[in-house]
């Protein structure tokens, strides 16, 4: 099987090289010349551990994996092409931008010549993919195509072994004909016993949102506990610990926080309540865990302007939204820094991966080269962002070059009786 994967950011670039992993030739189409450019010379655009390898090993040892900015060129051989452009909010209301799917569906419609499967890979409301098929059959004959729905449950800074190894692959069809294609598309996959669901296209699309939004409830729900914790002086960790052992409840997406953040929960809790109500249907549940989490960095916020003095300098420690990624997408660490800028703090900043993306966009903030740089002088120290190299800083040393010993621990990694007997006042979240 030959494919075509349209956009090469995070899920297309992934799935192309995974699938050129699973021995189809691929291409990968981007409309940013720049980036297609620069991913011929074997450079991925974006941080993701193992890519770099993966890249090189399909680009000049297999060969199964190229680059293009041409479609219709891609197009002409491939079986199956895959939608995996960008959904992101729309700037005036919560639904999804849909504007670079429909632009890219008209562009499949133009190109069709032989019978292939238009896979949506990008995570659409319900009703995106019957659209996608209306658009293409106004141009093109039933029969030289099927559209299927495909979404992608890969996460960043574990992508590549999520691709490979999935809970599940879900598979939205409506004929057998393409079920098939689709079916031995994942084959080596399936050898691994890995289970693949068929179900409608509606269903498959459900499928996505409501497991995003399910774990940003969760994420919510514990976030709001460590409110409570933080007022009765219990400890949100031992909670969710003993909750999360609970089979029924499960352990993941169940540590306090700044609240969720990156390309994908915030969005598409936004857009799978926008859909509903489209229905009739009012998902109070997730209007509420929406709220609740756009109302935590401002929290978070008042908890720190409380402890520390007027005119303070801050230090961040991690930028990107999550550890392992250089996504700072709707970074909650970016939207507190953000935040306390505004109100009148200094910021120094250090993230391993995420300095350049942020470097483009926050130009108020002082990037440093290491942590113990970020922290020189400064009146209060905050983790935004778990990466495992904050998980051992010597706190010793850090402790002779600030001005003020505080810290504020947004994502638990320390243990606070440590720091404190160096003198520190420490801050975790939720105990
Ligand atoms: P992204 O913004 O990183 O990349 C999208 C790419 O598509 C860009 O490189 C852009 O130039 C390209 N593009 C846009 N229009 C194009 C066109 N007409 N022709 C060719 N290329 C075009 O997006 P992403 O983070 O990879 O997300 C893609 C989709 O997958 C979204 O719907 C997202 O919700 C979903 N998703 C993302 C993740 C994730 O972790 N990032 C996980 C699962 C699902």
């Amino acid at each position: 099987m030959k494919l075509a994967i349209v956009g090469t950011g995070y899920v297309g670039l992934v799935s192309g090289a995974c699938f050129a992993e699973f021995g189809y030739e691929t291409v990968c189409i981007d409309k940013d010349e720049t980036r297609i450019q620069s991913l011929k010379l074997g450079k991925c655009p974006f941080y993701e551990p193992g890519m770099d390898q993966l890249l090189y090993k399909h680009l000049n040892n297999t060969k199964l994996l190229s680059f293009s900015i041409s479609l219709s060129e891609s197009m002409k051989d491939a079986d199956l092409v895959f939608i995996t452009v960008g959904t992101p909010s729309r700037r005036l209301d919560d639904d999804a931008d849909l504007s670079y799917v429909w632009s890219v569906a008209n562009e499949i419609g133009k190109n069709i010549k032989k019978y292939c499967v238009i896979v949506t890979k990008s995570t659409v409301p319900v009703g995106t993919s019957k659209e996608i098929k209306k658009i293409i059959s106004n141009v093109v004959s039933k029969d030289l195509f099927d559209v299927v729905s495909n979404p992608e449950f890969l996460r960043e800074g574990s992508a590549i072994d999520d691709f490979m190894r999935p809970d599940r692959v879900v598979v939205g069809s409506d004929n057998a004909r393409s079920e098939k294609i689709m079916k031995e598309l994942y084959r080596p996959l399936y050898l691994k016993e890995t289970p693949v669901f068929s179900t409608s296209i509606a269903t498959a699309e459900i499928i996505k949102y409501a497991s995003n939004s399910f774990l940003a409830t969760k994420i919510g729900f514990i976030n709001e506990v460590s409110d409570l914790c933080e007022a009765v002086g219990a400890d949100v960790q031992d909670v969710s610990k003993a909750m999360g052992i609970d089979q029924r409840i499960g352990s993941k997406f169940l540590n306090a926080g700044p609240g969720y953040g990156g390309s994908c929960f915030p969005k598409d809790v936004k857009a799978f309540s926008s859909t509903a109500k489209k229905f009739n249907i009012d998902l109070s549940i997730i209007n509420a865990v929406d709220k609740s989490n756009q109302n935590r960095i401002k929290k978070i916020s008042n908890k720190i302007i409380k402890n520390i003095d007027n005119e303070s300098l801050i230090s961040f420690l991690g930028l990107s939204f999550k550890p392992n990624t250089d996504d700072i997408r709707e970074s909650s660490s970016i939207k507190l820094a953000m935040l306390l800028n505004q109100k009148g703090y200094k910021i120094n900043c250090f993230d391993p991966a995420a300095m350049e993306n942020s470097k483009k966009e926050f130009i108020n903030f002082n990037y440093f080269d290491s942590a113990y740089e970020a922290c020189k002088n400064v009146d209060a120290i905050v983790i935004g962002t778990e990466w495992n190299e904050f998980r051992a800083l010597n706190f010793y040393e850090i402790s002779k070059i600030v001005n003020k010993k505080k810290i504020f621990d947004l994502r638990n990694i320390y243990d606070g009786a440590e720091l404190e007997r160096l003198g520190f006042e420490y801050y975790g979240t939720g105990k």
